[in-house]
């Protein structure tokens, strides 16, 4: 039976055959179906969201090395989070299978940086496997797996954004029930480091043997059309090297080339590809990314290849932009977009979102702020401009101290409570330690909102929605050493801007926890709430134009000059009537 999946959903389907028995991860677009998935349609497969990837990865280390299958999900960035215990894992090596999904996001559509994993698999000699569609996304789950086993390491699958969220018809299959494999104490193989030396050549010795096995896997096919195996190559021959979705294009720009389509990129299969590259006069290296195969057939001594010097490194790759470096003609495709207004829309806060409040109080002090990755990255952007730098999770605190060492005295970091949890204690409990100032402002809002409102330790619920202990925000700041802790509801303009102004005066670290959920949280929709819109009573408006401060999307105006909420769009976070002076604003009878 063939079902249309996501990529992503593909993956969690191809976990669940291969009688994978534990997930984790962390919530990262373009990652984050797969667990979502597997949680929802899959039991069988313990899956959780954990703290962080490096978190993540470990449970899933100690999981794989007790017996068990397991896939571990991350973007491509979280694996930065979780590379210390990825480039140790090769030397034990694993026990029961171990697959880590790479989510990479050429194009950066959601992420703070464009990176190629494919260099840190590189780095710690793990194998990579990339599929090219919704079918392989399943099948390399299985096959990565059992690559793992037979060669005792772990497996890293990559996916790009457009592979993770394209549609595809996917072949069902049952799940087998994989028995799980004994764990036998080896204090050389996995207790001490010292003896890693010992097995340091093993990691070596594994890689080689993968790369004979390169030379054999059907993931790496050669689609033979221009050119002939083994004969030299005729004037004007053109064969494509290609991985990944970018092999789809390829095959579209040019179905009458012979295409090296590489399932399994690292490492690449040297004997084969030599054959290849010799039968053509001109072969294109067709990968999104870096020129992590290019290079590697230079390192060979292949030399009648085109890449990255027509096709670049930078963004998202398309039949059109592959096509155009190579010099087809590309066939002028109508452009629906003219034939639509669509009216401008900087990227904003969603009606109700209980930041507004805190950017509003920050902007008003006009200090240094450093922010953090989340939905408040909003906040460097008009009307608020309040925040001021932002690198990846957990930075903001560790980013404000260091803005505080070189003489912003009132520095304030931002973060969400999700990244808090995922890197933002430690760097707390060191700012306390080496006699920080900061003010530090956790923005409570009971989930992971930037990525679809995934929950975390302190949401008090699990991925699969069931009720946990809820991590003390409060107590936990206050044992790293944080003497004044204020805790405000953030709806509340007024207390929240109180609020920072105390902490950004207190001599010494502070910290404010704005509390309030994310308005997209199913629970926070006015029926479930009970409650009703606001609306704005002509009869008292003075037309002061102090509502509009809120900046809320919800608000705009009548031909007549008034404000006027939209009905569908009000959340009843009440923001906008505790601006108003004459009590113009308040709920719909
Ligand atoms: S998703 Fe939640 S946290 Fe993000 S802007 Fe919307 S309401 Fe705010
Ligand atoms: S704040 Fe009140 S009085 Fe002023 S424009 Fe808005 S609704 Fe009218």
């Amino acid at each position: 039976m063939k079902e249309l999946l996501l990529g992503n959903e593909a993956i969690a389907r191809g976990a669940w055959e291969a009688g994978v028995k534990f997930a984790s991860g962390y919530p990262g677009t373009p990652s984050t179906e797969i667990l979502e998935t597997l949680a929802k349609h899959y039991p069988e497969v313990d899956s959780q969201w954990s703290a962080n990837e490096k978190v993540a990865f470990e449970e899933g280390m100690g999981a794989a090395i007790g017996g068990l299958r397991v896939m571990v999900t991350m973007k491509m960035v979280g694996l930065n989070v979780a590379a210390d215990s990825f480039m140790v894992f090769p030397y034990s090596g694993t026990n029961g299978g171990f697959v880590v999904i790479s989510a990479d996001d050429p194009g950066m559509h959601s992420s703070q940086n464009e990176q190629d994993n494919r260099y840190l698999a590189l780095m710690a000699k793990v194998p990579v496997l990339e599929p090219s569609d919704a079918q392989e996304c399943k099948d390399f789950v299985k096959l990565g797996l059992e690559i793992s086993e037979q060669f005792s390491g772990p497996v890293m699958l990559r996916t790009t954004t457009r592979l993770a969220h394209h549609k595809g018809l996917v072949e069902l299959g049952e799940r087998a029930e994989v028995p799980q494999r004994k764990f036998t104490p080896d204090a050389k193989r996995f207790s001490v480091p010292i003896y890693r030396t010992l097995l340091r050549p093993g990691v070596e010795k594994r890689i080689a043997n993968l790369r004979d096995y390169a030379e054999t896997t059907p993931v790496n096919r050669v689609e033979w059309r221009s050119g002939q195996p083994g004969e030299p190559p005729t004037q004007g021959s053109v064969g494509f090297v290609s991985s990944s979705i970018a092999y789809q294009y390829a095959r579209e720009i040019m179905p009458e080339a012979s295409v090296f389509r590489l399932g399994l990129t690292h490492p690449v299969p040297p004997r084969a590809l030599k054959e290849f590259c010799a039968a053509h006069e001109t072969v294109y290296v067709v990968e999104e990314g870096e020129p992590f195969i290019e290079d590697q057939l230079k390192a060979m001594g292949i030399t009648n290849l085109v890449g990255k010097s027509i096709f670049g490194v930078i963004g998202e790759y398309s039949p059109e932009r592959l096509a155009k470096a190579i010099g087809l003609n590309v066939p002028e495709k109508p452009d629906f977009g003219k034939e639509i207004t669509v009216l401008p829309r900087p990227p904003m806060l969603c009606v109700g979102c209980g930041h507004r409040t805190v950017f509003d109080s920050l902007k008003q002090l006009k200090v240094t702020v450093a922010g953090d990755i989340g939905c408040y990255t909003m906040g460097a952007l008009p009307p608020y401009e309040a925040s001021h730098t932002t690198f990846c999770m957990g930075a903001s605190i560790s980013t404000a101290f260091g803005l505080e060492r070189a003489g912003h005295e009132r520095a304030v970091a931002i973060i969400g409570d999700s990244t808090f949890v995922h890197a933002g204690i430690p760097a707390l409990i060191d700012a306390v330690y080496n006699g920080s100032s900061l003010t530090l402002i956790i923005l409570d809002n009971s989930t992971t909102g930037m990525t679809g409102q995934q929950p975390h330790p302190s949401a008090g619920k699990t991925l699969r929605g069931k009720p946990a202990p809820k991590l003390d925000l409060e107590g936990l700041v206050r044992a790293a050493g944080v003497k004044q802790v204020q805790v405000v509801d953030t709806w509340q303009r007024k207390d929240v801007a109180r609020a920072v102004r105390s902490a950004v005066g207190h001599d010494g670290p502070a910290v404010v926890i704005t509390r309030g959920p994310c308005m997209r949280l199913p629970e926070m929709k006015l029926s479930e709430r009970g409650e009703r819109p606001y609306f704005i009573d002509e009869a008292l408006c003075t037309k002061c134009d102090a509502c509009f401060k809120v900046w809320c999307p919800a608000i705009t105006r009548t031909s007549a000059g008034f404000p006027i909420i939209d009905p569908v769009e009000c959340t009843a976070c009440t923001v906008c009537a505790q601006m108003c002076p004459v009590e113009a604003i308040g709920p719909m009878c």
